[in-house]
């Protein structure tokens, strides 16, 4: 954490931006056959080989997007890799490049920069990642990263947020609620360290919901999943802003409403527990919370054979005719309309940084 960082001291300015770049960049190998020229000069090379070439960026700042009290740089070097190749994931392509560019004031030691792009580097080993660029930036005050994620796809692969029809099957990979979950335990841990710094709580009943916030991965699986059970989603997102807006992404381009069964959504058991704790719905950290990097997506309910006994899916819900989006609570007592509130609690600024 960057509490340790008295033990990092080398000065950024050591290097100068020239020996930076090298220093962090040097153990990246070239692995995508998709790859003709990576880092070092001024723009990197690719080969399309008759694909579609698909292209996304995400930011991440300090204090609106993570708090470095409890992010370990090696994993926030790991999480900027899979916010970023997560959206190309979502369109049923194969991520396969990515540019990082950083902005770091001297208060960040080249140690510090080591974490990162050590995070970086184990990610994109693990999902056959080249690093074919970025740029280096000094900033004033706060730590900046902003990825851009490069992948390709037969044209006939891409699966679009819109696609969607009346009567499709609304699905969902893996299970939600962890990462939120995992934030506000890290959360109330960091308030309970300000008052107490000799305090060494025992996390271990939370690791899975800390490791979904902490070291989340991304469902580069599901495509080859899907191949092999012959099926083509008619619409695809991924979950990094929360259930509702990603519900109300698909129908606004889709043109369709969506009823989700709360009894229906995927729930570990730690989720429930600590929402318990929090007295939080897990459900309402499911709707507004995010970064849970998995894939929602529909289906023509004519494969729902196809799909209802698999393991890494639930079938959360259904596309209706009537543009309205509704979460159905258990039993089927309430019809409640589903609102952005992700979003609208991530404009008011996502974490508290004092
Ligand atoms: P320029 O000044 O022409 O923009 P740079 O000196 O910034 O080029 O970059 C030189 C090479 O290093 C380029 O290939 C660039 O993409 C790469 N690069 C620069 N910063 C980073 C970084 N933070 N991570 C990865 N590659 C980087
Ligand atoms: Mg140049």
């Amino acid at each position: 954490m960057i509490d340790d960082k008295n033990i990092f001291k080398t000065p950024i300015s050591e290097y100068g931006e020239f020996g930076i770049i090298k220093h962090l960049t040097k153990n990246f190998e070239i692995r995508s056959p998709f790859t003709v020229k990576g880092i070092g000069d001024d723009a990197s090379v690719s080969d399309p080989k008759n694909k579609k070439v698909l292209l996304s960026s995400d930011i991440l700042i300090e204090n609106v997007h993570f708090n470095l009290a409890y992010t370990p740089l090696k994993h926030l070097g790991y999480k900027v890799v899979i916010a970023g190749i997560s959206d190309i994931i979502a369109m049923n392509a194969s991520p396969q490049q990515i540019l990082i560019s950083i902005g770091v004031s001297n208060r960040f030691p080249v140690e510090a920069l080591d974490e990162i792009y050590n995070g970086i580097h184990i990610a994109c080993k693990h999902y056959n990642i080249d690093l074919i660029g970025g740029d280096t930036v000094s900033s004033n005050s706060g730590l900046v990263l902003n990825v851009t994620a490069v992948g390709f796809a037969d044209e006939n692969e891409i699966v679009y947020r819109k696609g969607a029809q009346p009567n499709d099957l609304l699905i969902v990979s893996g299970d939600l609620g962890g990462a939120y979950f995992g934030l506000q335990v890290l959360e109330r841990e960091n308030v309970a360290y300000k008052s107490n710094p000799n305090l060494q709580p025992d996390l271990s009943e939370y690791s899975y919901i800390l490791e979904r916030q902490l070291k989340p991965e991304a469902r580069t699986d599901i495509k080859n999943l899907l191949k092999d059970m012959d099926i083509h989603p008619t619409s695809m997102i991924d979950i990094s802003d929360g259930l509702a807006s990603e519900i109300l992404h698909l129908s606004d381009q889709s043109n369709v409403g969506f009823s989700l069964y709360e009894e229906k959504i995927p729930i570990d058991n730690q989720v429930i527990t600590t929402a318990e704790e929090f007295g939080i719905n897990p459900i309402t950290g499911i709707l507004n919370g995010g970064e849970d990097y998995e894939l929602l997506f529909t289906l023509p309910i004519t494969e729902t054979d196809k799909i209802k006994h698999n393991p890494n899916f639930s079938i959360i819900g259904h596309a209706t005719q009537e543009i309205k989006n509704v979460l159905i609570t258990k039993g089927n007592t309430q019809i409640i309309p589903l609102t952005a509130q992700g979003w609208e609690a991530y404009l008011n600024k996502k974490y508290t940084s004092k």
